[in-house]
């Protein structure tokens, strides 16, 4: 195995990233995630445990349909039962059912697991591995052992450990993936490891998925690739049950640029996705994350400052650019402005680097962000704040007032919400009532039918999501609000967000958006 040889990216996401506390997703937020997964260049993309829940299973339909341009979907289940011929196994037929390319499933390694949780022998152990990896191999598909509690399993009986990757290998795995299930064991132990197994079955490529239970998962993972490992297993921004996966915002970086091996398509979308996934997720971005944290370049101390701006190397180990990441000087006014060219350039709308407009663009999106924006997830009211600053377009219509109500009655039957919207569309006043369930509802449905006479083809979008994030929750009552939300007409998707004192008004401000971009669109 050459140094510079790629890596494989192994992304559990969507399936070890949301066993973590905090972190759900809906089936359209695994599609919108596993979407840009596969833009940013990840070989595997794990969509869930079809066994598991409903959910998964019209994921993995979904996927099936969808055209991926680089990774392979993997759908991750369990070995046969004990004692069950692996053709009578529901769990399994579940796996083959999902018809993805590629069928991940875990064994146990560890000798006391298998008699203490399983309650069987060593050997029917085995032989429900050997016979799994053998059935799914049978259909045609590349199969990944992931070899639970490996290390721990190793360390209490190294011969059963050993066995059970032999049984894995006979039935024509293609990976062995060790596991730090429990996330306990230190780089040293996990190079050693790497090397005996690497050694042992030379012909069948090695892996590593890791746990971050002492803050070493991603340590642990560059150490397992360093004795031989070529594919790492993790999730974006290191979700995950307890303390976290390896998270690959950082093992990704290290392998491209500290190590010379290549692993994605393009590093520069990493912190793009890496925001991405915590607006998706309605969690907030951790600021101090290393590379693509929002602070991973910032300069404040004086001295500092001075010496990157003559040399930015004296105080930054990368270039943050390599990761999409920017320097920021905690004074500059032009701090932030390459993030929002390269936006602009990706929507068809370029500006010019040090013009009025970008200036002007940056300045506001510092302010908005000040009160509480944010545009990862959010790029429709980004490109409506370029398109309005190049004089592109105006609002098709001008608002007199909107009012909504919220009607609870006694009996019991399902609350009502109604709203009405006031409008001017070229000089013809629309005034509309609509009732709905919910607020959001309720304007939606008001506004459209306001519009719907003049701009038939709003009749195609529809609102496929919506989310609620209250910050600043330590003043309690003078929180904001800040709403996401998510069009389609059926083939492009985008999202706006709204922030307000009032959940109403930030509800308006994204819905209203949402529509008045795609009007603006249609008429370019
Ligand atoms: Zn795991």
């Amino acid at each position: 195995m050459s140094a510079s040889a790629r890596v494989q990216i192994y992304d559990t996401t969507l399936r070890d990233g949301t066993q973590g506390e905090g972190f759900f997703l809906s089936g359209l937020d695994k599609m919108r995630i596993a979407k840009r997964l596969d833009e940013f260049g990840v070989d595997y993309i794990e969509g869930g445990w079809p066994g598991s829940n409903p959910k998964d299973i019209e994921f993995f339909k979904a996927a099936a349909k969808q055209n991926w341009s680089h990774a392979k979907v993997a759908a991750f289940g369990s070995t046969r039962r004990a004692n069950v011929a692996v053709e009578d196994d529901p769990q399994v037929k579940l796996l083959l059912d999902a018809e993805t390319p590629v069928i991940t499933i875990f064994g146990k390694s560890w000798e006391l697991q298998v008699t203490e949780v399983l309650r069987t022998t060593a050997e029917e152990n085995q032989a429900m591995i050997r016979d799994t990896v053998r059935h799914l191999k049978g259909a045609g598909r590349e199969v990944v052992y992931d070899a639970e509690h490996f290390f721990d399993g190793y360390k209490d009986g190294p011969e059963h450990a050993m066995a059970t990757l032999q049984a894995a290998v006979e039935g024509g795995a293609d990976w062995l993936i060790l596991c730090d299930t429990n996330g306990g064991c230190l780089p040293s132990e996990i190079a050693d490891l790497t090397r005996i197994v690497s050694e042992a079955f030379p012909d069948t490529p090695v892996g590593i998925h890791t746990h971050n239970d002492c803050e070493l998962a991603v340590a642990n993972a560059i150490a397992s690739v360093d004795a031989g490992s070529t594919q790492v297993q993790g999730t974006i921004n290191g979700y995950g049950e307890r303390t976290g996966n390896c998270n690959l915002t950082s093992v990704i970086p290290i392998l491209e640029l500290k190590m010379g091996r290549k692993a994605v398509n393009d590093l520069t979308k990493m912190r793009d996705l890496s925001y991405f996934v915590d607006d998706v997720s309605n969690n907030p971005h951790f600021a101090r994350a290393a590379f693509i944290g929002r602070t991973a370049f910032s300069h404040k101390g004086g001295m500092h400052v001075n010496a990157v701006q003559k040399l930015a190397r004296t105080y930054e180990h990368i270039r943050p650019e390599q990761v999409g990441n920017e320097q920021f000087i905690l004074v500059s006014e032009l701090s932030g402005q390459s993030n929002i060219l390269i936006k602009a350039e990706e929507m068809g709308l370029p500006l010019k680097k040090g013009s009025d407009e970008a200036l002007n663009i940056l300045a506001q999106v510092k302010e908005l962000e000040q009160t509480g924006y944010s545009f990862e997830a959010a790029g429709g009211t980004l490109e409506l704040l370029i398109r309005r600053e190049l004089g592109h377009c105006t609002r098709p219509w001008n608002l007199d007032e909107y009012h909504c109500s919220f009607r609870q009655y006694q009996d019991r039957t399902r609350p009502v919400c109604e709203a009405t919207v006031k409008l001017k569309v070229e000089d013809e006043e629309a005034y509309t009532v609509a009732e709905g369930h919910g607020v959001v509802n309720a304007l939606d449905k008001a506004l459209r039918k306001a519009l719907v006479s003049i701009f038939p083809a709003i009749e195609n979008v529809s609102l496929v999501d919506y989310k609620v994030r209250i910050l600043d929750s330590e003043e309690a009552t003078a929180s904001k609000t800040r709403v996401l939300i998510v069009h389609t007409d059926g083939e492009a998707t985008w999202g706006t967000v709204g922030v307000s004192d009032s959940i109403i008004e930030a509800s308006w401000i994204a819905l209203s958006d949402g529509i008045d971009l795609f009007l603006q669109r249609s008429r370019s």
